[in-house]
C-alpha cells in the first residue's frame, strides 16, 4: 500500500515538476486582465511621463522564462522593457524561497511548491531542498541581471543618488529583498548573536538590503501573519533568536518589510528598531479586513516612523485587482493617517507593492502603471501627492535606509 503510494506521488512529481511551473504558476497566474494597450486620459499620460514609479514589491526572481527579464516576455507581469515602459525607475525584487502555492496534504505539512519550481525550471541541484540555496541562486540571478546597460544595482545610498541624477529614464533600479528569513538555514533557536551577524552578513554580500522576517507560515523567528500559532490564537511575538536577528537587521543597515509577520512580530520589530521601516506589499484592514493585511495601529505607527506602506495589486490585498480598488485602499490609509501627531501629509507614507509575478493576476501589467496615475488624477490628487504615491515614497524610504559607503 505504502509502496503504491509512494510509486504514485513519486509519478506525481514528476508530472508537476514537468508541468506545474508553467500551467500552474506562470501560465494560469502571474496573468493580466488587460495586456498592453492601457487607456489613460491624455493629462494622466504626460504626468506619468514625467514620475519615476518604485514598486515595493516583484517576484520575477523566482521565474526563468528564457532570457525574457532581459530580451522581453509574454509571459508574467514583468520584464525591462516593461518597467521602462511603466515609468518604473525602481523596482524591489524580492526572493521567494518557500511557499506553500496553495497544496494541501496528502503533498505534506507542510507543503512546498519552489521544490516544484526549482525542479521543473532546472535550477541547480542544491535548490530543490534547501531554501537557502534557492535565495543564492535568486541572488545570483539578479546581479547578472544587473550587468544590463539598462539596469542599476543598488548596494549603497550612493548607487540611488547617483541614478537619481539621471533623468533619462532609460534606466531602472534594482533592489534586491528577501521574502522570509526562514531561508537563513544556519540560525537555529539557540544561535547566538554572533552566529546571527555572520548569517545576516553571508546574505548582505549576495546583495540583499531588504528582509522580511516572514512568509506565509511561521519560523523560528516567530509567527507569520497567516501561520499555524496566528491561526491557533497564539501570538507570541519574536522568539529570542528572532529578536536578535531583527537587531542584527538594524545594526546592519537592511531595510526592514514587515509584511508577512503576525502582529505581535510587528509590535516586536516597532520596539526593537528606530529605522523607517516598510510593509513592503499589502492591503489594510480598515479597506479589506483578513489577517494579511495592516491594522489601523501600524498603518499610524509605520508612518509616524516615517516609513511606506505599499499597496498591493491583487485581490487579497485590496478587495479584487480593480484600479479603483487600489486607489481607494490607498484613500482609506490616507484616512488613518490625517490628523496623526508625527504625520506631516497621509500621502509620505503610502507607495505601491505591486506582487507581479508573485503567483497572483492582476488588473495590468508592469507597464500599466499609469492607470493608477490616472485613477488618482481623476479623483482630484494634485500632481505632488501623485509623484510621492507612485515613488517618491519609497525610494525616500530607500535612500535612507541604504548603508552609505565606507
Ligand atoms: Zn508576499
Amino acid at each position: 500500500m505504502l509502496m503504491r503510494w509512494l510509486v504514485w506521488f513519486l509519478g506525481l512529481t514528476r508530472w508537476t515538476a514537468r508541468f506545474g511551473v508553467w500551467a500552474f504558476d506562470d501560465g494560469l497566474r502571474n496573468r493580466a486582465d488587460v495586456e498592453g494597450a492601457y487607456a489613460a486620459s491624455p493629462e494622466a499620460e504626460a504626468l506619468h511621463g514625467s514620475l519615476r514609479v518604485a514598486d515595493g514589491h516583484a517576484d520575477s526572481l523566482m521565474y526563468e522564462r528564457g532570457n525574457g527579464f532581459l530580451a522581453g516576455s509574454r509571459r508574467g507581469h514583468v520584464d525591462v522593457a516593461r518597467l521602462l515602459k511603466g515609468r518604473v525607475g525602481l523596482q524591489v525584487l524580492t526572493v521567494v524561497t518557500r511557499a506553500s502555492g496553495g497544496l494541501a496534504p496528502p503533498f505534506g505539512a507542510q507543503p512546498d511548491a519552489l521544490k516544484i519550481i526549482a525542479k521543473g525550471q532546472g535550477w541547480p541541484v542544491e535548490t530543490w531542498e534547501s531554501p537557502r540555496a534557492r535565495a543564492m541562486h535568486q541572488a545570483a540571478k539578479w546581479r547578472r541581471w544587473t550587468e544590463d546597460d539598462r539596469i542599476v544595482a543598488l548596494r549603497e545610498r550612493d548607487d540611488l543618488e547617483a541614478f537619481l541624477q539621471d533623468g533619462s529614464g532609460g534606466r531602472v533600479a534594482l533592489l534586491l529583498g528577501l521574502e522570509g528569513c526562514h531561508a537563513m538555514e544556519g540560525l537555529h533557536a539557540g544561535s547566538s548573536a554572533g552566529e546571527v551577524a555572520a548569517e545576516v552578513s553571508a546574505f548582505r554580500r549576495e546583495g540583499f538590503r531588504l528582509m522580511g522576517v516572514h512568509h506565509q507560515f511561521d519560523n523560528v523567528f516567530g509567527p507569520s501573519s497567516e501561520g499555524d500559532a496566528v491561526a491557533a490564537g497564539r501570538d507570541g511575538g519574536l522568539s529570542p533568536v528572532g529578536e536578535l536577528l531583527v537587531q542584527e537587521l538594524e545594526r546592519q543597515e537592511v531595510l526592514i518589510d514587515v509584511a508577512h509577520s503576525s502582529p505581535a512580530v510587528v509590535d516586536d520589530i516597532l520596539r526593537l528598531t528606530k529605522r523607517p521601516l516598510v510593509s513592503s506589499h499589502t492591503g489594510v484592514v480598515a479597506h479589506t479586513p483578513n489577517g494579511r493585511n495592516l491594522g489601523d495601529a501600524h498603518v499610524r505607527a509605520i508612518a509616524r516612523r516615517g516609513g511606506v506602506i505599499g499597496i498591493g495589486y491583487w485581490k487579497e490585498a485590496v478587495g479584487d485587482r480593480s484600479v479603483k480598488s487600489i486607489v481607494d485602499a490607498m484613500e482609506v490609509t490616507a484616512g488613518l493617517l490625517r490628523g496623526e501627531e508625527g504625520v506631516d501629509d497621509p500621502y509620505d507614507h503610502i507607495g505601491i507593492g505591486s506582487d507581479f509575478d508573485g503567483a497572483v493576476n492582476t488588473g495590468f501589467n508592469a507597464d500599466g502603471h499609469v492607470l493608477v496615475t490616472d485613477e488618482l488624477l481623476r479623483r482630484g490628487h494634485d500632481a505632488g501627492v501623485i509623484r510621492r504615491v507612485m515613488g517618491a515614497n519609497l525610494v525616500r524610504v530607500v535612500k535612507a535606509g541604504l548603508p552609505g559607503r565606507g
